[in-house]
């Protein structure tokens, strides 16, 4: 399925990936009230690997969240900045590499500064962000 995500959101996600994200909050219940969680994509290991390597290239091998350098990218996973659940895709502007630890720790938790542009996508009319979880 093919989503279509306001311009904002995905200017919002690029400008916050740019540097750290240490402004983590719960995601508000507002985004999910009503909608069924999606069901989970993998990616095949190839395609991990691959996204990998461009995420490497486009942000810097290091941690979104703590900085942590990776001497081996095999060492990185890959993280949603908008959960997956809420998107339901893989599209590369939403991903950033993470260690371990704050993958975890960061679960379904947003950047702060996503939730404004995400309550003003949702708030225009448009529900296109959750269309994926619809
Ligand atoms: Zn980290």
């Amino acid at each position: 399925m093919t989503i279509n995500v306001p311009d904002e959101v995905i200017e919002a996600v690029h400008e916050i990936t740019a540097s750290r994200i240490t402004d983590l909050v719960p995601l508000p219940d507002l985004f999910t009230w009503g909608h069924a969680v999606p069901k989970r994509q993998k990616l095949s290991s190839k395609r991990v690997k691959g996204t990998r390597f461009r995420l490497a290239q486009r942000l810097g091998p290091n941690c979104a969240y703590c900085g942590h350098k990776f001497s081996d990218l095999t060492q990185a996973t890959i993280d949603h900045v908008i959960p997956h659940r809420l998107v339901g895709h893989w599209q590369s502007w939403n991903l950033v590499l993470a260690c371990e630890p704050c993958n975890e720790a960061k679960g379904t938790m947003i950047p702060e500064r996503l939730v404004p542009v995400l309550c003003a996508a949702l708030l225009s009319g448009s529900d296109r962000v959750l269309k994926a979880v619809a």
